[in-house]
Parts: C-alpha cells; sequence; structure tokens
C-alpha cells in the first residue's frame, strides 16, 4: 500500500523526463551536488537509504534547467504600490520553483489612511493579502506543487483585529497560512490580566483597541479554525543568529524559518528511525550522516538558481541551511518509550543537542574549508568560525516523511491506520508497520493463540481507523497502550513542552501542531500560548479536532 502512495508521489512531483524510480532521482540529486566522487556516493547512499532527504524543491529540480533547490523564502514588503506589487511578482516566481513565501505585511499602512498622490483611501494589508492569494491561485495551475504563503501581520498594526478575523471563514484566503506576531509587552499585559487597557489607537476609524480584544480575537480564531498560528517576536530576535544585519519579523509558510527579508533556506531532514538499531540509538552513525547532510546542504547554497537577485545575496551573505529530524515519534516507539513521558522528551533533547553539535562542528570544519559565512563578524558565534549562521530547523516533512515512510518531523503520529488523500485526490489506506508487528508480538506474547492474535489485530487495526486511539481497548495490555498513543490522545501540554525540548536545541524554529480536542475550550487555548510564550518557544499552530471540514488525514471506517 505504502508503495502505491510513493510511486503516486514519485510521479506527481519528482521524476524527471526520463527517469523511471526512486533511485534515478537520488543519482541526478547526488551528481547534481557532489563535487567529487567520495560526496556523490555518499550524498546518493544517504538518500537512497532513507535516512536523509532533502527538502521537495531539491528532489524536484537539482540537476535540472530550473536548478531552485529551497523550500522557504522570505520576502519584504513595502508600503509603495510598486514595492507590494514587486513583492507579488517576486512570490509569483518562487511558487513555479516549488518554494514557499512568508510575507509581514505591517509596513503597509492601515486601511482609511490618506494616499497622497491620489487624494484616495488606503485598502489596508488584509485587502492587499488578497491580492497575493489571487496570484498564487493562477500560479499553481502550472507549478508542480501549489504555492504556500505565510502572512503576518504585528500586533502593534492598527488594522491587527481585521488581519485575525480575515480566515473567519473556511476557505477565505486559502493560499496562505495566518498568524500573528506578538511581542513579551503585549504577553505581559495578557498575564497581567489587563485586558481593558488600550493597546492600539487607530488612526483612521477612532477606535481604541483593548489587550483584551486582540487577545480574545486570536483565541477565537483558533478555536474556530485553526488560525491565526502566533509567533513570538522577542524570542525570534533574542535567538537571532546575526543581529548585526538587523532584526527578524517573517517567517516561512509552514513558520520553521524565521529569515531576514530576501532570505532563503534549503532544508534537509534526516529520518531518525533509520538511526535506531536493536533498542538504542547509534549515536556513531547518526553523527556520520549529520555531517554528510550538513555538507550537502550547503553545497546546495552554492548550486542553487536564486529566483531573483536579491535572495541570491541575503541568502549568500548568512548561508542559513536546516537540517532536523523526522521519523522521531516512530524512534521513540521503536526505544518503547512514551511520546508524552519525561523520558522520551529527555531522548529528544539529548539527541537534538547531538544533532545541533555535531553540525555546528561540521560547518566549523566546512569554515576551515572554504571560509566561513560573510556576514560572520557581529554574529553570536564570536570566535568560532563556521559557513552557516544557522544549521537546524525542525520541518513538517509533509511528503519527504511519505517517501521515507516514517512519521512527520516531531509530530506523534495521526493515527496508526488512516486514510490517505494525496494531492490529486487518491486516497490511499495507511497501517503503521510498527504497530502492526508490535501488536502482533504483544498478543502472542500474553499468551493469545494465532487465530486469536489474526481476529484481535484485526479489530484494533478497525477501532483505531475509525477512531483514532486504542486507550479505550482495555484488553490490550497498558504497557502497548502507553506507548501507541496518538497526536490526539497526547494531552496539549505534552505536545507544548516536546517542541520546548526541540527548541531548545534548534537554531531555527519548529514546524508543529498543538492538537486539541473537540471539547478544548477557549481558557485551554489561551493556556496554551501562554505556556508556549514561558517554554520559550518562537512560533505555534493549534488545531481543534474537527473545526476545520477540509483536512488531510482524516479517519474513517475500514471498507
Ligand atoms: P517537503 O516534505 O515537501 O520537503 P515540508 O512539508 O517539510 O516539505 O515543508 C517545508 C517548507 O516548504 C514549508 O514550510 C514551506 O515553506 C514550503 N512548502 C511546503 N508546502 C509547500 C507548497 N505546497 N508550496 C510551496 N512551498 C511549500
Amino acid at each position: 500500500m505504502t508503495d502505491s502512495v510513493v510511486d503516486s508521489i514519485l510521479k506527481a512531483r519528482y521524476l524527471r523526463e526520463g527517469e523511471k524510480d526512486y533511485d534515478d532521482i537520488c543519482r541526478r540529486v547526488a551528481e547534481a551536488l557532489g563535487e567529487n566522487e567520495d560526496e556523490i556516493r555518499d550524498y546518493y547512499s544517504e538518500m537512497l537509504s532513507l535516512r536523509f532527504l532533502p527538502n521537495s524543491p531539491t528532489l524536484m529540480n537539482a540537476g535540472t534547467e530550473l536548478g531552485q533547490l529551497s523550500a522557504c523564502f522570505t520576502l519584504y514588503v513595502g508600503d509603495s504600490i510598486s514595492e507590494i506589487f514587486d513583492a507579488v511578482s517576486w512570490g509569483a516566481q518562487i511558487h513555479k520553483t516549488g518554494g514557499g513565501t512568508g510575507y509581514n505585511f505591517s509596513n503597509i499602512r492601515p486601511e482609511g489612511s490618506p494616499v497622497c498622490s491620489t487624494d484616495g483611501v488606503a485598502s489596508g494589508p488584509v485587502s492587499f493579502m488578497k491580492v497575493f492569494n489571487a496570484a498564487t491561485e493562477v500560479i499553481k495551475q502550472g507549478g508542480r506543487r501549489r504555492g504556500a504563503n505565510m502572512g503576518i501581520l504585528n500586533v502593534w498594526h492598527p488594522d491587527i483585529l481585521n488581519f485575525i478575523e480575515s480566515k473567519k471563514n473556511e476557505g477565505d484566503i486559502a493560499n496562505f497560512n495566518i498568524s500573528v506576531m506578538v511581542n513579551d509587552e503585549f504577553m505581559e499585559l495578557v498575564e497581567a490580566g489587563e485586558f481593558d487597557k488600550v493597546w492600539i489607537h487607530h488612526p483612521n476609524t477612532g477606535e481604541d483597541i483593548t489587550v483584551g480584544a486582540v487577545w480574545e480575537g486570536i483565541i477565537n480564531g483558533i478555536w474556530r479554525n485553526g488560525e491565526p498560528g502566533v509567533l513570538f517576536y522577542d524570542e525570534i530576535n533574542r535567538k537571532n543568529m546575526t543581529p548585526n544585519l538587523g532584526s527578524i519579523d517573517t517567517t516561512n509558510p509552514c513558520g520553521e524559518q524565521p529569515l531576514l527579508h530576501f532570505e532563503s533556506c534549503v532544508l534537509g531532514s534526516l529520518n531518525l528511525s533509520k538511526f535506531i538499531y536493536k533498542d538504542v540509538l547509534d549515536r556513531k552513525a547518526l553523527e556520520r550522516s549529520t555531517r554528510i547532510a550538513v555538507r550537502f546542504l550547503d553545497s546546495v547554497i552554492e548550486k542553487n538558481v536564486f529566483p531573483i537577485p536579491q535572495i541570491r545575496i541575503a541568502t549568500r551573505r548568512t548561508r542559513k541551511i536546516g537540517l532536523g529530524l523526522m521519523g522521531v515519534h516512530d524512534a521513540l516507539l521503536m526505544l518503547k518509550l512514551a511520546y508524552d513521558s519525561p523520558e522520551g522528551r529527555d531522548f529528544c533533547e539529548e539527541t537534538m543537542a547531538f544533532v545541533n553539535e555535531i553540525s555546528a562542528d561540521e560547518s566549523h570544519r566546512l569554515a576551515a574549508e572554504k571560509g566561513a559565512f560573510p556576514a560572520f563578524k557581529g554574529s553570536v558565534w564570536g570566535d568560532y568560525e563556521v559557513r552557516n549562521a544557522a544549521m537546524t530547523t525542525i520541518a513538517p516533512t509533509g511528503t519527504i516523511s511519505l517517501l521515507a515512510g516514517c512519521s512527520s518531523g516531531i509530530e506523534p503520529v495521526f493515527s496508526y491506520a488512516y486514510t490517505r488523500k494525496d494531492t490529486v485526490q487518491k486516497t490511499f489506506e495507511m497501517i503503521h508497520p510498527l504497530f502492526e508487528s508490535e501488536l502482533e508480538k504483544t498478543l502472542s506474547g500474553i499468551g493469545k493463540s494465532p487465530s486469536e492474535v489474526k481476529d484481535l489485530k484485526r479489530k484494533a487495526i478497525n477501532h483505531v481507523h475509525e477512531t483514532g486511539t486504542i486507550q479505550d481497548l482495555l484488553w490490550l495490555p497498558e504497557s502497548f497502550r502507553r506507548i501507541f498513543k496518538t497526536a490526539l490522545d497526547i494531552d496539549w501540554r505534552s505536545h507544548v513542552l516536546m517542541q520546548a525540548a526541540f527548541q531548545r536545541n534548534v537554531h531555527a524554529s519548529i514546524s508543529k501542531t498543538i492538537n486539541m480536542p473537540e471539547s478544548a475550550t477557549k481558557k485551554d487555548i489561551a493556556d496554551v500560548l501562554l505556556l508556549s510564550w514561558h517554554e520559550k518557544i518562537k512560533g505555534l499552530t493549534i488545531y481543534r479536532t474537527g473545526s476545520r471540514q477540509s483536512v488531510v488525514l482524516e479517519l474513517s471506517k475500514r471498507e
């Protein structure tokens, strides 16, 4: 079954003319990036073994004329018509190549402001977002994947309430994720309960917008359909690796890359489940693959064909790369560590610290060979020369984790059996292989006969497919149920704490959804945001079950 998913993805996205399978893709990519035979061999075997995969644009475009290899871009949006439409055009060029774009619209003057040159009245950031959205809609027809955008507004922009409401109805501005960039000052007022305090005075409507109105707007939006996301401006900038180049106010579409304007970043992910041998993490193998991956990603910066000169200049100045992990929950299952346990989090934190440290060390070696990144002086690295201003990120790995057949990014498994719709709306039924094999072992282990094992296995799979959980199957041993929890079994606090455990050892940010049950209250959502801020998370997305009609993963009865 999984093979047909992989085939369908390969055909829809990655295979170029004359290529027939994944092996061909690995060869093309390795040959395009490797500088010598050894590198080509290493890159090829890392990808082929599914230990490491670069982001989709690299798999799609390396060794082709297009040659655009990065997933993440952030653009500058100014306040003039020409600056705004420049950004629309840049975005279109990026989408054509499979990249996603982030914009902070806060420079755009608020709705109702005078337009001096025409004596007219400005229509505000939200109206322009709709233009970007329409452009994306048109471009997606020609590309291999539809464009993705992040639209950001600072919490101190006068149009903030309008922005928060801009995705009120499902399907509005559908090619955008939206996020509010909050700052510490705002969060401190919220925490102190200063809801009646005037936060911002709208210069055109005359409205006094209170802290409470903004906070409630955010919470209501999240409760209603998971938008807006929230980004923490001060935390992002406390961890800015190149404060010498200015502050950061924008991220890419899924939020894992806070970047300076015009920077781009290439992502790559190590599949942690491939480094668990005989119930332990093989650190030596992980170190080796990490070092190869850092070289691989750095080489992408050299070979990349950048869509516009500003992006080439900004990207080459800092040379940020985004190496991360996927298959994390699978690795935890193999180690029999519960995702929502302190032991599980400790393992993740230590492992990510290790990857982070090795990545910096490899980048240090690269700097000795090829030079440090040009904006090195004044960066947080001090005297320790590195070739890349930042090395680590946790990507969503939406497609590459499917190719690798592992759990995505650091997310817990959504369900051990589910129906998957692919980009061309074919549906596939997926059963998690570890779940199936461990279930069988566990049932045999408690003395069930082979035919009982077969029946009970079917029963459990049907149940998890239908309901997304096995926690209520009390005939399964507690030791099994404790490990095989799903995204919805895991309480929101554990979701947040896992994200925080990773964030402590990741240079950029993390793509993660905090799943909440349908019954979650607005107070619960407020608590998630406050805890995330305290835990020094840089940004997050919350999703309350059932709050959207259209979802990628869904549970359904097996036929
Ligand atoms: P993949 O698994 O395909 O390599 P990810 O799901 O890890 O990609 O997403 C990484 C980043 O790629 C996103 O944060 C976003 O910037 C970009 N991206 C994701 N999906 C799309 C898309 N449909 N179109 C354009 N860019 C995308």
